[in-house]
């Protein structure tokens, strides 16, 4: 299937003011050269720690913070070339759910007004099409109409998150960028809502670049992953050989923290315990930027950064054991 997103080589520096003239000191680099592909009606997971920059690259490719450097195309139309207006129309072909939707629904409007509001400045249509509208979205999200004149304030966290997607899908986007939506819920509810994406994703067609912390719950629901160290992709792949023949320490770390898979992977080999913390990108670290945490470093981690090498034509994983041909 065709490729909806394409990210190239996309980096967001931050500068850092210091001293008593408040000049620009130092830049962070909170995305470095970052490619990736998603094909429509897929679901492709970015996972890391947090700090790793994945947030900000879901909010470089909406534009919702403009990326220093680097392309994203969507459907082959190159979206850091538009102007304010053209980009009016993307935004309603990509929309995002936030971790938080408490936080971005107005708590002194109602759930109408609330979902009324994107399709009035889209001029959707009559006041009773948009309701007609909003009616049939919240129950494809398991919400009934007799919801709608009750306040956020009002509804559980995991109902709230239930809302934040129906606002998601009122523009009928081709693209959702999922930023851990499940990440301030309980175990049961997150299952819930994992379930209701999926099924969605199926009957509307849509594509989800899916942000998370917790390789476990991307598990059951990507096709593809990345894994995202300080920046950068370490290592990408299908879901089936990221979680089964993990390559990069990094995610071999990640995996050995999860307790399902934690059986899979010490079958094939030991647990990795990541130790400290992610280094500040303020200074991170030289070569590998994982060789700080890593426990196979060598002394080429830390002078010369990985390249990135092919395990197969999906699976790409930067890390100099790899390169060399050692298995770990
Ligand atoms: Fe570890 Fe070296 Fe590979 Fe980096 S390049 S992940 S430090 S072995
Ligand atoms: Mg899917």
């Amino acid at each position: 299937s065709r490729d909806i997103l394409r990210v190239e080589n996309l980096s967001k520096d931050y500068p850092i003011r210091g001293g008593v003239l408040g000049r620009v000191t130092e830049r962070i680099k909170a995305v470095k050269n970052v490619s990736f592909n998603v094909k429509k009606g897929e679901t492709f997971s970015i996972v890391g720690e947090s700090g790793c920059g994945k947030s900000t690259t879901g909010m470089c490719i909406l534009r919702l913070i403009e990326a220093t450097s680097g392309r994203v195309y969507l459907n082959e139309k190159d979206i850091f070339k538009l102007n304010k207006f053209q980009m009016k129309n993307v935004r309603s072909d990509i929309q995002i759910i936030f971790q938080d939707p408490y936080s971005s629904l107005n708590p002194k409007l109602t759930i109408r007004k609330i979902l009324r509001e994107p399709l009035i400045i889209n001029g959707y249509g009559t006041k009773s099409e948009i309701d007609e509208k909003i009616i049939s979205i919240l129950e494809m999200v398991g919400l009934g109409a007799h919801h709608l004149d009750r306040y956020p304030h009002e509804f559980s966290g995991g109902q709230r998150q239930r809302i934040g997607i129906a606002r998601a899908l009122l523009l009928d986007p081709q693209l959702i960028i999922c930023d851990e939506p499940v990440s301030a819920l309980d175990v049961s509810i997150q299952s819930q809502l994992l379930n209701l994406l999926q099924d969605l994703q199926e009957k509307l067609d849509l594509t989800y670049v899916f942000i998370s912390h917790d390789l476990s719950v991307v598990q059951h629901i990507s096709d593809r992953v990345a894994v995202m160290y300080l920046g950068e992709i370490v290592e990408m792949g299908p879901s089936k050989e990221i979680f089964d023949n993990p390559k990069h320490p990094y995610t071999k770390a990640l995996l050995s923290s999860v307790p399902k898979v934690n059986e899979q992977v010490r079958r094939i080999q030991k647990r990795i315990i990541l130790d400290g913390d992610v280094p500040s990108p303020k200074n991170p670290p030289s070569g590998c930027t994982f060789h700080t945490r890593c426990p196979f470093a060598e002394d080429i981690c830390t002078k010369f950064a990985p390249e990135k090498s092919n395990i197969n034509k999906d699976h790409t994983v930067s890390c100099h054991l790899v390169e060399n041909g050692d298995i770990i």
